[in-house]
């Protein structure tokens, strides 16, 4: 049985993914605001460095398996700069600093949570992706706070789905075995979801995001822990740098033509 830590585990898919994996036999440790065994908030660099100390102590430095669920939304008066700290900074040093200890567990995987947001909202601000992966918190600060943070939310998260793109296939993770992929959910209906909803005009647009799931209806939480388990475990042993789209059909009905995507090469 693997040990797996869970950011954001005390609501919604982080908490849906932390009772399927103890259910299964595995021991979770949890990293949220409150109600976990870790609490810490991500947003701040300092607690970060807290909670990568605490959970090395927890789980003598040796992880099988790491989810960063720990994320935000857009929502009117909700500066775009708490963003770009939770769902990016927040993801990637949590990835960086557990690193190691999964580098010494068993058939370790990684998942980030990215957003099917990604390639079905238009015209979120590239600049804060870029600003992001820059790697400079203050700046991507100063990037995000130019928009709101509706605009901000898919920018955050195509950050995260590039990042991972990019850091799978490199000697820290794939070379050390390490398995590290993203997941982009569609709509789930989580607490996330009904906090969005709580203002008039987001509800307005999230009912007619809702209408355009080929499946009819948001997502489950615990779909998505299903496949996150799945991830998890060394079934998926062969995953490396993908990008998963759990989304009901929303990306095919928008992009259906768009993926997969030849490669241009000048002269071929
Ligand atoms: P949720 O609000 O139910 O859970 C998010 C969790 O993250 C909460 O427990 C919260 O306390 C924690 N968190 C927030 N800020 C934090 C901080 N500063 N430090 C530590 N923990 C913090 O949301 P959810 O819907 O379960 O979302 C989980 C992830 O999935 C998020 O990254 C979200 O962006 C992503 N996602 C959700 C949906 C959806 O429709 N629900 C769709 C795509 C992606």
């Amino acid at each position: 049985m693997s040990t797996i830590v869970i950011t954001g585990a005390g609501s919604g898919i982080g908490a849906a993914t932390a009772a399927r994996l103890r259910a299964d036999g595995h021991t979770v440790i949890g990293v949220d605001l409150r109600g976990a065994e870790i609490e810490a908030d991500l947003s701040k660099p300092e607690e970060r460095q807290t909670a990568i100390k605490a959970v090395g102590k927890a789980c003598g430095g040796v992880l099988d398996g790491l989810v960063t669920c720990a994320g935000i939304s857009g929502l009117p008066g909700r500066p775009a700069s708490l963003l770009a700290s939770v769902n990016y900074f927040g993801t990637i040093e949590i990835m960086e600093g557990l690193r190691p200890m999964l580098a010494k567990g068993t058939n370790p995987s990684a998942v980030a949570i990215s957003s099917n947001s990604t390639t079905t909202a238009p015209g979120y601000p590239l600049g804060l992706t870029e600003a992001c992966l820059a790697g400079d918190e203050a700046a991507a600060r100063i990037e995000a706070d130019k928009g709101d943070s509706i605009m901000a939310y898919a920018a955050t998260k195509l950050a995260v789905a590039r990042w991972v793109r990019h850091s799978a296939i490199t000697d820290e993770w794939a070379g050390n075995g390490i398995r590290l992929n993203a997941i982009a959910p569609g709509m789930i209906a989580t607490p996330m979801i009904e906090e969005g909803a709580t203002d008039p005009n987001l509800k307005v647009q999230l009912d007619m995001f809702k209408d355009t799931i080929a499946l009819g209806r948001a997502g489950k939480p615990e779909e998505v822990a299903a496949f996150l388990a799945f991830l998890l475990s060394p079934e998926a042993g062969f995953f490396c740098g993908s990008v998963l789209f759990i989304d009901g059909g929303t990306d095919a009905r928008f992009r259906a033509d768009d993926f997969p995507a030849r490669w241009e090469i000048p002269g071929m």
